[in-house]
């Protein structure tokens, strides 16, 4: 989440900056790219459980809708900022671009913590930031789905509410939806199992061997635990994860679902049984072959990234590298899947839900996995044979694919009027 010395808006647009140089980006269109199309704050009444009234505030935030509708999720949490959000934004640009999918990015966050309300207080609090936003938002022009702190029910009131104000059903308003109500088939999964594959991809690269690899995970909600869960199940050994109370470890390996049931009692991973604590800091310097950071961003930092002895990482989560600390991992030949590759397995099969809830044909499991991982495939080569050829980090490769492809799109259609 964004504090004093890291400004994620900044970091996005530097980044930015830096390709635009690369690949000789027009000036006028890297003003356009710089900036979000349009950002909507709201304060949203809320009537507690007490009977008192909280205001809460709200963003959504639309960075570019060139090559489709933007598309982003939603985020709930007591740190998030404007800048956050429009970082966020600016990545999903990238993202949905990188992997082909015709849709620009967005983001929406608002300043709460829900882990304090009831799930009456949630669900208000939702249903009446819906109703706030309910110009700037549908299947054509604009489309939420869960992050922190959101889920398939969040996304349920949010499809609710917008379809009783219309007076019909509008399923694709929303992805990662409950199956019941349009959800995809794979969605829950698909960030982590998106994940796996660009492991996967990269492990053939290194000429290493996924079975018998050792792996850490940074968050243990659905990113990390699935992603840990996957990992497991093609051999490797998860020697630790954590989440926000800390970390454990255990040189044996853990079995992540039963970590789950113990977290789904506890509240934590901590304290699981026959493994020693570690600190989050620790987790990330933990001698292993595959690191996926799967929390908040700001997390491998100048400070951490020189303990990072993993061959590869993979971002699971969005913008967990600092600048300076993808020079200290290029130094030491780390290998990083960036996010907006690592983790674009969640907006890929958002994506197929989008599709299936507009047609009203929904595909199986297999169809959604298969489609996945040919897109994901896809990337990750294209990705991979842009790094070599300009001799850059995958993080600015793909940077280049994605600002290309956006750029292209917007010298197309042209500044309107
Ligand atoms: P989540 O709320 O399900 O889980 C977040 C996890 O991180 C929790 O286990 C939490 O305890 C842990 N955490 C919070 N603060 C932490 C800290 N300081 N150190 C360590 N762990 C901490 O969220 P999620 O959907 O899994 O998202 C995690 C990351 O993945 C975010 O960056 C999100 O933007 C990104 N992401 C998620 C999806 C998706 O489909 N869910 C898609 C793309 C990217």
């Amino acid at each position: 989440m964004a504090n004093k010395e890291f400004n994620p808006w900044a970091m996005a647009q530097s980044q930015l900056d830096q390709v635009a140089e690369i690949i000789d980006l027009d000036p006028g269109i890297h003003r356009v790219l710089r900036l979000p199309r349009r950002a909507l704050t709201v304060s949203i009444p809320v009537k507690m459980d007490d009977g008192s009234v909280q205001v809460f505030e709200g963003y959504r935030v639309q960075h570019s809708q060139t090559r489709g509708p933007s598309k982003g999720g939603l985020r709930y949490h007591q740190d998030v900022t404007l800048d956050e959000v429009k970082a966020l934004a600016m990545w999903m640009t990238w993202k949905c671009a990188v992997v082909g999918i015709p849709f620009g990015g967005g983001k929406g966050g608002i300043i709460c913590n829900p882990k304090e309300m009831s799930e009456g207080e949630v669900e208000r609090m939702t249903r009446r930031f819906t109703a706030e936003m309910i110009m700037i938002i549908g299947p054509e022009v604009d489309i939420p789905a869960p992050d922190v702190n959101t889920n398939p029910q969040v996304m349920a009131w949010i499809m609710d509410t917008y379809s009783m104000n219309r007076g019909y059903p509008v399923p694709g308003v929303v992805t990662g939806k409950p199956l019941d109500i349009g959800g995809s088939q794979g969605r829950n999964e698909a960030t982590a199992r998106g994940c796996l594959f660009s492991i996967q991809n990269a492990v053939k690269k290194k000429g290493m061997k996924l079975e018998g690899s050792t792996v850490v995970v940074q968050g243990y909600g659905n990113a990390g635990w699935i992603a840990a869960r996957l990992l497991h199940e093609c051999g490797a050994t998860v020697l630790a994860v954590s989440d926000s109370r800390g970390g454990i470890y255990s040189k044996n390996g853990l079995d992540p679902v039963a970590v789950l049931e113990h977290k789904q009692k506890t509240k934590s991973v901590v304290g699981f049984p026959g493994t020693d604590a570690v600190t989050n800091e620790e987790i990330l310097g933990i001698e292993c072959d595959i690191l996926v950071p799967a929390a908040l961003e700001n997390q491998l930092t100048e400070k951490t990234a020189p303990a990072v002895k993993a061959k590869i990482v993979a971002e699971a989560a969005n913008g967990p590298t600092t600048p300076d600390a993808d020079r200290i991992l290029e130094e030491k030949g780390v290998l990083v899947i960036p996010d907006i590759l690592a983790n674009a397995g969640g907006v890929t099969v958002s994506y197929f839900e989008w599709v299936q809830s507009i047609q009203e044909y929904f595909w199986t499991r297999e169809e959604v996995n298969v489609k996945l991982k040919s897109i994901m495939d896809k990337a990750f080569n294209e990705v991979y044979d842009t790094m070599e050829s300009n001799k850059v980090s995958m993080r600015l490769a793909s940077y280049i694919v994605a600002v290309n492809r956006v750029a292209e799109a917007t010298t197309l259609r042209g500044i309107y009027p």
